[in-house]
Formats: structure tokens, C-alpha cells, sequence
């Protein structure tokens, strides 16, 4: 095999997968974020079954979690978003790492509305009013939590508003997951954009016009679009790319994680599970999976709760 085709099977494979991408302008005043997490929000769509206007609402805060994740984690950090809406769908929650790793979903799995005259899901009305609201684990005692008002519903505008008014971080958001009719996910990504104190008002306002004047992110992945593609689109040819990293859905539930929380329900709830149901099947709200507990590993666990009291 020669190197041409070696080059090309290696470009196939970073295509398939999810990435995201940080670049800087030419002044090095704006720093931009690309993502296309097609896969990402795909496997939430399976693992969760999840009709169209969950579907959008679900992915839209993958999206975006991941955006911020890679904007500010790092090491071992964390974040959590909370899209607490009184929409159909309910409350969304997603967990972000600083890896790039993210898990999550909404109270609602099953809600698809009548589209909107554009032809567009409605996000908005799916959302809701309410509050957004972003905890960060920064490895510290107490983690921070800032909280907004959703000012629009479409998520994309919320996290800007989020990041400009809790952070003080001038910023452009962009989400877009397009749901295919049988609810499968069609395409997934967005951007993100920081002006940094440097950035003049021109340097702002240029290249707000050049968001605005983008076609629709959807259609625009859908035809091929990688995020460094949108990271010149955005921030100009002569931007700076300088990171590029794979992004994942993951979730770090296992079986002796949720033994743990059974541990903590009372001695009568665990008797209740074992002299009744013979049994316990947890699943977790994040990722679907599912974990049993036979008789015996129920009595393990109560056996272990009364060791601990005693001692
Ligand atoms: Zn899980």
C-alpha cells in the first residue's frame, strides 16, 4: 500500500469519527470552538429511544456541554448542565469531562411536536421557560454553579447567554442535530466563540457578520462540512487551527457503583427488595444500561450496611 492511500484511509477514519476543534483568529483575539458529534448524540438517540423533539433537545445540550467542556476543563474536571425547562420534554441533564467525554438525558424520552413553518423542530416550545444552569467540578471543595434564565429555548443563545452574563465571556453559540423521519440522528455539531478582552469591537462585529451569514449549520453538515471547515468559515482562512480531539459518549456506571447507592437505602427498603421482589434491577438514567442484583448480592449489601453501623 503507498503512502496516497495509506493518507487516504487514515482522512475515512477521522471522518467517521467525532472531533472537536480549537482554533484562534489571525490577532489571536477570538478563540474559536468546531465540533461534529454525529456519533455522540446518535448513541444517546439509541440508548434512550428518543423521539424527535428529545431528540433535538437532548443532543443540542451534548453538543454545547461538549463545547464548553473543552473551552474550560481540564485534568480531571467536570461539568454538569442542567436545562431545568417547563417544556414537554422536562429537564435535561448532561455530564462533560475535560477527556471529552459525555453522557446524559431528559426527563422525556418520547415527545415529537408539530414542526415548525420553517419545517424546523421546536426546540423552543419543547424547552420550555426556566432556568439553565452549569455546575462545575473543578476539583475544589465546593463545586461552582451559575445560573441563568433559558432567554430563548433554541439552547444554542442560552449557552451564550450563560457564558456572557455568568462568566463575563462575550461568546457566539451555534448548536444544530438534525433528526432524520424514522429518528435516527442525520448530522450533530456546532461552534462556540470567545472574544478574549483584546478583541476590538470591529474585530466582533465582522465576524458576528460572517455568522449571520452562514447557511444553516444542518444542511451545512450534511454536505460535508468538518469543523475546520466552519473554524475558517468563522474565524477567516488565515485562523490558526491548534487542537484537534475525538469526543465520546461515555458514561462510568458499573455494577459496584450502583451497589453503592443501594447501600445507602434503609435496611427495610433492601429487606422489602429481597423478601418480595427476590431481587433488583437499577438502570442507569444516563446511559440505559441495566444492572441486576440476585437475593444474595442484595444480602451482601445489607449484611455490609450492618456491619458499618456497628462498627
Ligand atoms: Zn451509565
Amino acid at each position: 500500500m503507498g503512502p496516497e492511500e495509506g493518507s487516504i484511509f487514515l482522512e475515512r477514519r477521522i471522518n467517521m469519527n467525532d472531533y472537536l476543534v480549537k482554533s484562534i483568529d489571525k490577532t489571536k483575539n477570538l478563540r474559536l470552538l468546531t465540533i461534529t458529534a454525529k456519533g455522540v448524540v446518535g448513541e444517546a438517540q439509541k440508548r434512550h429511544d428518543l423521539w424527535s423533539a428529545s431528540a433535538a433537545v437532548l443532543g443540542r445540550t451534548l453538543v454545547g456541554s461538549l463545547l464548553l467542556a473543552g473551552a474550560e476543563l481540564t485534568d480531571k474536571e467536570e461539568l454538569t448542565v442542567r436545562l431545568l425547562g417547563n417544556g414537554p420534554v422536562g429537564p435535561t441533564i448532561v455530564t462533560a469531562t475535560a477527556d471529552l467525554g459525555v453522557k446524559g438525558y431528559v426527563k422525556n424520552p418520547h415527545i415529537a411536536l408539530p414542526p415548525k413553518k420553517d419545517g424546523h423542530i421546536n426546540v423552543k416550545k419543547a424547552v420550555g421557560q426556566g432556568w439553565l444552569e452549569v455546575t462545575k467540578d473543578l476539583g475544589l471543595k465546593q463545586p461552582y454553579t451559575g445560573q441563568v434564565p433559558i432567554v430563548s429555548g433554541e439552547i444554542a443563545e442560552d449557552f451564550a447567554y450563560y457564558l456572557t452574563k455568568s462568566e463575563q465571556i462575550p461568546s457566539a453559540v451555534g448548536l444544530s442535530v438534525f433528526v432524520n423521519p424514522n429518528n435516527s440522528i442525520g448530522e450533530a455539531g456546532g461552534f462556540m466563540l470567545q472574544a478574549l478582552p483584546g478583541a476590538s469591537d470591529a474585530l466582533i462585529t465582522e465576524t458576528i457578520k460572517r455568522i449571520k451569514a452562514l447557511p444553516a449549520l444542518s444542511s451545512s453538515f450534511l454536505d460535508g462540512m468538518t469543523p475546520e471547515d466552519l473554524a475558517r468559515k468563522i474565524l477567516g482562512t488565515d485562523c490558526k487551527i491548534l487542537e484537534k480531539d475525538d469526543v465520546a459518549f461515555k458514561c462510568d456506571c458499573s455494577k459496584e457503583k450502583y451497589a453503592g447507592i443501594l447501600e445507602t437505602l434503609k435496611s427495610s427498603e433492601l429487606k422489602a427488595m429481597i423478601d418480595q421482589d427476590h431481587g433488583a434491577e437499577l438502570t442507569c438514567n444516563f446511559c440505559g444500561n441495566k444492572y441486576n442484583y440476585t437475593e444474595d448480592e442484595l444480602k451482601a449489601i445489607l449484611a455490609k450496611k450492618h456491619d458499618e453501623k456497628d462498627y
